[in-house]
């Protein structure tokens, strides 16, 4: 048995253990970073970017198929999984080639096991004790089921999905967040029938009611079919495909079941309650601060209750290490955390969408406004359709901003800057959009909420 001491230990190398670390050597501390699995995790390795890299396949094969509509002659003539396995694999395995090199060049100490909580300061990785002055807590999250619902053969969650060595023929989707319309989107594309099972009455049910809506259209005319505000009931499976039973009866016959019910806590046997850290469904209860209950036990990421973003775990990341180093950071609520939704057509957001935000300011005391893309130069050229819609106070700032369309992904960050920074459309109308692009959207937007539409 050996003891290693350092002023931080990480457990966990996700988004938010290895921001945390980055930081916090940044900031002069001495940091061991523990990953039973690989440095990346979820994000990087069946998360984020290799969903990102298959949609990017998606794109393609669809471009392919509209080629005559922009003067180019082409055809689609079906998808080479391998290839398309390929392409992904080989983005993934660069980006982790150079993260493996950033923890080695910024100094920390990577430690390469299963690590448990064993005391306060103490983190056990085989016969192995690492003892940190401060402790951050960063195991991340695991796709999660229904009860009865059991994962195996051909019920399958995103992790599977990504490993799929054919593209199915029929798929049924079971859930219409995130995850769920971003698989139904990719298959979709690559040729499969698709149908979404989601409980709620709209498909990406966490976004602004207007902007579910217009996906859903989009999805009905791209044929991706979903049965909503209907609960799933049961599944059964043989070699040659599985049927699933909703509640109203309804049974869809399919080759796979891809269960995308969202994603819990990954805490369960590390020893965090038995060491007296509080956790409640398996999720790690912190302050604002990011604090558990232990003093000196930090916890960041999906673990935390919360959304379960990458970009989230690295603010939290930062945010600790910060904080331990008594800089007094500020953290970004979630609220204000940008989301989006990768699917054909994107969904982007930041803030408060109307409901919510009549809900805290007062029905009276707010003011919309939704820009159609029919109207904006780009959006035409793309081919897409969708929305620009702007929440603010009345005579205040702007709190939401809800975009969908081609694409409208890489637009949030102008919103999320609006929206944390409290910036009154007033102040942005004057402000200038180069043209023709989509975030010209934006600009419409705000000169209309200022009382001078341009081109609205
Ligand atoms: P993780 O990334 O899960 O990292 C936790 C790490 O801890 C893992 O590497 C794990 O191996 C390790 N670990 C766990 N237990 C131990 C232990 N006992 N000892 C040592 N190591 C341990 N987010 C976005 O922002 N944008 C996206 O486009 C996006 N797409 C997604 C697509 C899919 C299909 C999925 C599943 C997720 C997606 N996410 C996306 C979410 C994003 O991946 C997570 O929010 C992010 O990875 C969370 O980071 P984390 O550090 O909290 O946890």
């Amino acid at each position: 048995m050996s003891e290693q001491n350092f002023d931080i230990v990480v457990l966990g190398g996700g988004s938010g253990g290895y921001a945390a670390a980055l930081r916090a050597v940044q900031l002069g501390f001495t940091v061991g970073l523990i990953e039973k699995n690989k440095l990346g995790g979820t994000c990087l390795h069946v998360g984020c970017i290799p969903t990102k890299a298959l949609l990017h396949s998606a794109e393609v094969a669809d471009v392919s198929r509209e080629g005559a509509k922009y003067g180019v002659k082409s055809t689609f003539d079906g998808i080479d999984i391998a290839a398309v396995t390929a392409f992904r694999e080989g983005i993934v395995a660069s980006k982790y080639k150079g993260l493996q090199g950033l923890i080695k060049a910024r100094g920390i100490t990577f430690i390469q096991g299963e690590g448990r909580l064993v005391s306060p300061t103490t983190v056990q990785v085989g016969d192995d004790m690492i003892v940190g002055k401060n402790i951050i807590l960063a195991t991340g999250s695991y796709s999660r089921s229904l009860p009865g619902l059991e994962i195996g053969g051909r019920v399958i969650t995103s992790e599977q999905a990504l490993e799929l060595d054919y593209v199915p023929k029929k798929v049924a989707v079971l859930g219409g967040g995130v995850i769920g319309v971003e698989f139904a989107s990719v298959w979709k594309s690559f040729g499969s029938d698709v149908t979404i099972i989601e409980a709620l009455p709209h498909l990406a049910p966490m976004e602004e009611e207007s902007i579910s809506k217009q996906l859903e259209r989009a999805f009905r005319k791209r044929g991706i079919e979903h049965s909503l505000g209907v609960r799933f009931q049961s599944v059964t499976q043989n070699d040659s495909g599985v049927v699933v039973t909703l509640e109203n009866g309804t049974t869809i016959e399919a080759d796979i079941l891809l269960v995308a019910v969202g994603r819990g806590a990954a805490t369960a046997g590390l020893g965090f309650e038995e060491v007296g850290v509080t956790v409640d469904r398996g999720f790690v209860i912190t302050d604002e601060r990011l604090a558990t209950n232990i003093p000196g036990v930090y916890a960041v990421g999906d673990i935390v209750p919360g959304l379960q973003l990458a970009h989230r775990g690295f603010q939290h990341g930062i945010f600790v290490a910060e904080e331990i180093a008594g800089l007094n950071p500020i953290i970004v609520e979630d609220i204000n955390i940008p989301k989006v939704t990768y699917c054909d057509p994107e969904i982007a957001s930041v803030g408060y969408s109307e409901a919510k935000a009549a809900e805290k300011f007062g029905k009276d005391d707010i003011a919309t406004y939704e820009y159609n893309l029919g109207g904006n130069g780009k959006s035409s050229i793309l081919g897409t359709s969708g929305s620009v819609k702007i929440v603010r106070v009345k005579d205040g700032p702007v709190v939401g901003v809800h975009m969908i369309g081609a694409r409208v992904g890489e637009l949030i960050g102008e919103g999320q800057l609006i929206v944390n920074w409290e910036a009154y459309p007033e102040d942005i109308a004057p402000l200038l959009h180069a043209h023709p692009t989509q975030n010209e959207a934006l600009g419409e937007a705000f000169l209309a909420l200022a009382g001078k539409p341009l081109h609205a």
